[in-house]
């Protein structure tokens, strides 16, 4: 198990391989990749020195570990191109949201080899987060591969198949919400005068700190919020305006909204 092939290499790929080289975890080589376009993969071999072809066929008799990295509506013509050049015991990897592992096995029997996953960008970077569920004919041995495949960039989280549908709202979507909220923060430093590369800065490192204090510390989110508040300052006056137009409630409906997208587009 050390060769790893991707069929489309759009955003979510070749976070997944700026992350896997940068980690050393396979060699340049190790990896093929294939897209719709020569300029998509001339845009990743420049970047990541990886070998490319524009035959998926061939991804599928190169890869061990074969990374399903087009749209969703693009599965079902892909695995019917590659169903039968995929090596015996290739592991298949999804990372499309609302395919599940019954439409898995429709193209290749009962018997694949499938990781159903969920990662998302901050991949790129090392700090992705991939989420994911197995088919039972993964061993105990290549699950272990698969889990140090996706630490190479990021965390990693095993769930049980039928809460797949709703990981994309809270992890694979999720960084654009917070995306928005850096640059509303970001607009608000611009409008108190603070430079805006500098208002960025600092509201970012505000989100990485705040999301490390959750994570290292172990503590509540809300018991950590209250930290933050000095009875009568300024930060509960901010966290009441929040609360006055519905900033909790709002990330509430925006996660069933793309839940229930989800649920359409399957
Ligand atoms: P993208 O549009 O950036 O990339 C899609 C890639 O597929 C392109 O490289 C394109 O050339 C290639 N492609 C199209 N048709 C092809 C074909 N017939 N054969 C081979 N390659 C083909 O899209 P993306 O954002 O990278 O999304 C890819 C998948 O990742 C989707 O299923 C999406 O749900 C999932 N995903 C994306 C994110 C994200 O944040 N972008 C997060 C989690 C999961």
């Amino acid at each position: 198990m050390n060769t790893i092939g991707f069929i489309g290499c759009g955003k979510m790929a070749q976070a997944m391989i700026a992350g896997i080289i940068q980690s050393s975890f396979v060699p340049h080589d190790s990896i093929l990749v294939s897209a719709k376009t020569d300029s998509t993969c001339k845009l990743v071999h420049n970047a990541y020195k990886v070998p490319y072809t524009l035959e998926n066929r061939k991804v599928a008799q190169f890869a061990d570990i074969l990374i399903l990295a087009v749209k969703p509506h693009l599965y079902a013509s892909v695995l019917d191109e590659i169903k039968l050049d995929r090596k015996k015991d290739a592991i298949v990897v999804t990372i499309a949201a609302g395919i599940d592992l019954e439409f898995m096995y429709t193209y290749l029997g009962e018997e694949a080899k499938i990781i159903r996953s969920m990662p998302n960008t901050p991949s790129l970077v090392g700090e992705g987060m991939t989420v994911f569920c197995h088919s039972k004919q993964v061993t105990k041995e290549e699950m272990k591969f698969i889990k140090s495949l996706f630490s190479s960039f990021g965390s990693v989280q095993v769930m049980e198949e039928k809460l797949m549908d709703y990981i994309p709202a809270i992890s694979g979507s999720s960084p654009a919400y917070v995306y928005m909220l850096i640059e509303a923060m970001g607009d608000g430093g611009v409008r108190s005068g603070i430079p805006r590369d500098t208002a960025y800065k600092l509201a970012a490192q505000a989100v990485l700190g705040a999301a490390k204090m959750v994570l290292e510390t172990g503590k509540h989110p809300g018991r950590l919020k209250d930290e933050v508040c000095t009875p009568g300052g300024a930060t509960i006056e901010a966290v009441a305006a929040l609360e006055e137009h519905k900033f909790r409630g709002t990330i509430l409906s925006a996660m069933e909204a793309c839940n229930q997208k989800n649920r359409e587009m399957k």
